[in-house]
């Protein structure tokens, strides 16, 4: 699967091609995480499949989230019960097929006293039952000295006990892209950089999509028998174009997250924090960041993709800090990364605050047979995928074969080698001497590369500047196998550079440099592109 698991930008004007002329099955608009894993799962079950984006693939909230493969512990303390059954039960799936994108670590709440411990046990147990989790990785209670020697920052004075649990960490755009490039491999042919822009009807049903791409200017349709519009908090737009007078459904509400050296806030597992206005967040540490998640606040100004960060927001995730650590509170200048994206929940005229909207996803068929799909989360994107593959079913008027989980390929980079994790494999590409990389880096690629890491630094394993753990090879791998076209694609959701770097600005230059070697751009189009990622990051600091 992986030798032919391909998204190359040089062959885009065939995949155009290929698009413009077959007629198929499945339509699908969106390349975030609920299309990408709609399309792999539609073409794994021998259905043709094609999808576009009109930005880039995870250009949307699949890059902007938490980064947490999780059922909701908080969804359950709410009741939800099926939502969180199916979520946490999806946990130990993505791990099967992708272990690299799927990390398992503790989740540690710190608790004041032992009442709220107790309960808290009892909702990690159900949570622990819904979702079967092996007997290792059960639950814990910390206290006194396991706090101190697994988690010394917190204030043990102010939280004397800490209960950890086993939640995943995974790289959302990175999984999106996975999925992406395993749809390709089972055939579908898939675009970014192409906006949809209108729908073709034959008598009272659509059965195409009007679509340019925004890198050639081309403009064509695209022939389905069904389609299905997943594109996030843009469905709405979507909507509107098959029917003018569709009625919102939507409740729009922003998250952002801000990242520290971690430095400042040296903790070493995933941490809950209790915000003042008794919400809660996270603090997790991924290499040398830790970052601070998630406000939830009702945005008013349509879908954006790059929704405005406050001072507001920022101060608001870095006050819980001096109340649960021992070390000194964090200002705004410390901030070395910010992302904002907004969740497309299903909105509820009962209840005006986001935190209380379910998350639970939903179908609209509109007036043309446009199969509409909002809501969700990340990590419920298989069940979300089934679920909307069976209305793509009735349309086809066909029964789709069943999707064993033991004949579901391993994503892209997830056939690890019995017995390894992260850990084991990161080991194994740092003892190769031909590989000549430091731990960090190894640490790094195994991340995000998984099984794929060797063929990515086979392409160049110099750093793209001295001490950045980034390879060159990453770049053309970017370009040649995940279908990055620009300087954002690359550096925003390929190779992470904006989120996880301490001095993320410090890349760009670099990177452009190998980028315009690998596309063959000319001088003004490499200064353009970097010049567009630098105004990009500045307007994220606005709020400074
Ligand atoms: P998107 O990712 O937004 O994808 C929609 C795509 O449609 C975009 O790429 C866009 O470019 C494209 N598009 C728009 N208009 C058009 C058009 N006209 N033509 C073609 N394409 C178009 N979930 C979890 O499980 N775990 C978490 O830790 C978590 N944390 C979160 C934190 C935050 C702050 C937020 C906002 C969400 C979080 N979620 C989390 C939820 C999760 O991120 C979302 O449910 C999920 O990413 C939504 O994916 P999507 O594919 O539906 O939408």
């Amino acid at each position: 699967m992986t030798e032919s698991a391909t998204i190359s930008t040089f062959t885009r004007a065939s995949t155009i091609d290929r698009l413009a002329t077959e007629s198929f099955d499945l339509v699908v608009i969106g390349g975030g995480i609920t299309g990408a894993g709609l399309a792999r799962d539609a073409a794994l079950r021998g259905l043709s499949v094609a999808l576009v984006d009109a930005a880039d693939f995870a250009a949307g909230t699949s890059s902007r989230s938490s980064k947490l493969i999780h059922g909701g512990l908080r969804y359950l303390e709410r009741g939800e019960i099926n939502l969180v059954r199916k979520t946490a039960s999806e946990r130990k799936e993505i791990h099967r097929l992708a272990p690299h994108l799927t990390e398992p670590r503790w989740m540690v709440m710190p608790l004041a006293g032992r009442t709220m411990l107790y309960s808290l046990r009892l909702a990690v147990t159900t949570y622990e039952r819904l979702g079967g989790v092996a007997p290792r990785d059960t639950q814990q209670t910390w206290s006194g000295s396991t706090l101190a020697e697994n988690e010394p920052l917190i204030d043990r004075k102010a939280f004397p006990f800490a209960l950890a649990y086993r939640e995943y960490l995974t790289d959302d755009a990175r999984l999106v892209l996975a999925n992406m490039r395993s749809a390709v491999a089972a055939g579908a042919a898939v675009l970014n950089h192409a906006r949809v822009v209108g729908f073709t009807r034959q008598g009272s049903v659509a059965d195409g999509i009007e679509v340019r791409c925004a890198l050639s200017e081309r403009e064509f349709v695209v022939r389905g028998r069904v389609i299905v519009n997943a594109a996030g908090p843009w469905v709405e737009a979507l909507q509107k174009l098959e029917n003018p007078e569709a009625q919102p459904f939507l409740h729009l509400s922003k998250g952002i997250h801000v990242a520290l050296p971690a430095s400042k806030l040296p903790i070493r597992n995933l941490l809950v924090l209790n915000t003042v206005d008794k919400r809660r967040i996270f603090a997790l540490r991924r290499d040398e960041v830790v970052y601070l998640g998630t406000t939830d606040t009702t945005y008013e100004h349509g879908a954006d993709m790059w929704p405005e960060i406050t001072l507001e927001d920022v101060e608001y995730l870095l006050e819980p800090i001096p109340r649960h650590f021992t070390a000194s509170a964090c200002s705004p200048d410390d901030v070395i990364t910010t992302w904002a994206g907004l969740r497309p929940l299903i909105a509820d005229p009962n209840k005006k605050n986001p935190s209380e909207l379910s998350r639970r996803d939903e179908l609209l068929v509109g007036p043309l047979r446009v199969i509409s799909v909002a809501g969700g989360k990340l990590t419920g994107y298989r069940a979300m995928a089934r679920r909307v593959l069976g209305s793509v079913a009735e349309q086809l008027g066909r029964d789709l074969p069943e999707l064993a989980l033991v004949d579901e390929p391993h994503l892209p980079g997830g056939d690890f080698p019995e017995g390894f994790e992260l850990p084991e494999l990161a080991a194994s590409l740092l003892a190769d001497p031909a590989h000549a990389i430091d731990a960090p880096t190894a640490d790094r690629l195994a991340r995000l590369y998984g099984t794929e890491a060797r063929a990515v630094l086979a392409l160049g394993n110099m750093p793209i500047h001295a001490g950045s753990r980034a390879v060159a090879g990453e770049v053309r791998w970017a370009v040649e196998q995940e279908g990055a076209a620009t300087l954002e694609d690359v550096y925003y959701r390929r190779m992470r550079l904006a989120l996880f770097e301490l001095e993320p600005a410090a890349a760009i230059e670099p990177l452009a440099s190998f980028m315009a070697e690998v596309m063959g751009w000319d001088g003004p189009t490499r200064a353009a592109q970097a010049q567009q990622v630098q105004a990009r990051m500045a307007s994220d600091f606005a709020f400074r």
